[in-house]
């Protein structure tokens, strides 16, 4: 009966030293490797699985080390017979399949970092932002607002040339509206002529600001013109444009935490300002408040449908609206199912 293979391939004893890790005191001794076992022999007595066991990258005029799992080490100065042994025992195959468990580690983590970054934004920030918006004082939220009012301002809005009889049956007849409904947020109507057409703004601070554009539009159904500032109270009540500029900064703030960024966060408070869109899911529940509201004044929500087919039949006009309050076809829908 012979022996079995890996002994058959076992190396002859290679002469090394041995130094224990804590003093400075060399030991002569020998290795022999037998059935995958490291075996020092001589001034040390020592058996290690070679599995456990560090060898230091091959170089041409170092000793090559052998580091145990303790700490302690063994330096081998015939390099070529310790080369030879690492090809006999295998131990090279052992090596390159070690480093390519570390990179697949590596990439795991990397891309297990990645993941949790995205759910952190996806779901924690939103979460914590809404916390901090709800949180936020009222007076924060008034001068975020005089503050985003006095951008559009400067920018975009220059004073209304709606008559004043018409401003005055514009507050009136929303005020009839909204007189009715239970929970509705304080509020109070702006009129603004627009550079950049129809269009109906929410500010933090309650103000609601309704461009000559889009009451001019909607001249001839002041249904419509209710329905469309009725979502406006619902993105208040709901408080969308402050959780987007709390969630907008705590994304900035995140992102400047992470990669050392300031300039993200800087960046997007304007275009915030001028490039507002809501999400979806806030549109959705803008409408859910107007439609609750126009029925229980008695009014038909499909007549904010109206006014949004009508916005998106009218592409110069409905652009600058639609953009900022998307999901149209969507919303229309849902409303006139209502
Ligand atoms: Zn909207």
């Amino acid at each position: 009966m012979s022996a079995p293979a890996t002994q058959a391939m076992d190396a002859p004893p290679l002469a090394a030293a041995y130094f224990d890790g804590v003093t400075s005191r060399r030991h002569a001794v020998t290795l022999t490797v037998e059935d995958g076992i490291a075996c020092i022999c001589g001034a040390v007595e020592r058996q290690c699985p070679l599995a456990t066991l560090r060898v230091s990258e091959a170089s041409r005029h170092c000793a090559r080390i052998v580091t145990f799992p303790d700490g302690a080490y063994l330096e081998v100065e015939d390099r070529d017979a310790f080369a030879r042994l690492l090809d006999r025992t295998g131990h090279r195959g052992t090596l390159v399949a070690r480093m390519q468990q570390s990179w697949r580690a590596t990439l795991l983590a990397a891309a297990g970092l990645a993941v949790l970054l995205f759910l952190l934004w996806r779901f924690a920030l939103p979460l914590l932002a809404d916390m901090a918006a709800i949180a936020m004082p009222a007076s924060v939220e008034q001068a975020l607002g005089e503050r985003v009012l006095q951008e559009m301002d400067r920018r975009i809005l220059s004073q209304s040339t709606l008559s004043e009889s018409d401003q005055h049956r514009i507050e009136r007849q929303f005020a009839q509206l909204v007189m009715v409904a239970e929970d509705a947020p304080p509020y109070r109507l702006l009129f603004r002529k627009s550079r950049i057409g129809p269009n109906a703004l929410a500010l933090p601070s309650g103000q609601i600001v309704l461009t000559d554009e889009l009451a001019q539009f909607l001249a001839d159904d002041s249904e419509a013109l209710m329905g469309v500032l009725a979502h406006e109270l619902g993105h208040l009540q709901k408080r969308h444009l402050i959780r987007r500029i709390v969630h907008g900064a705590a994304t900035g703030a995140a992102a400047m935490a992470l990669f050392g960024d300031a300039s993200a966060m800087l960046a997007s408070v304007p275009a915030l300002l001028l490039d507002l869109k809501y999400s979806r899911d806030a549109e959705m529940e803008a409408d859910d408040f107007a439609a609750q509201l126009m029925r229980a004044a008695g009014r038909d929500p499909a007549r904010l449908a109206l006014a949004l087919e009508r916005l998106a039949r009218d592409e110069e006009s409905g652009f600058v609206y639609l953009s900022s309050h998307p999901a149209t076809a969507e919303r229309v829908a849902r409303l006139k199912a209502q």
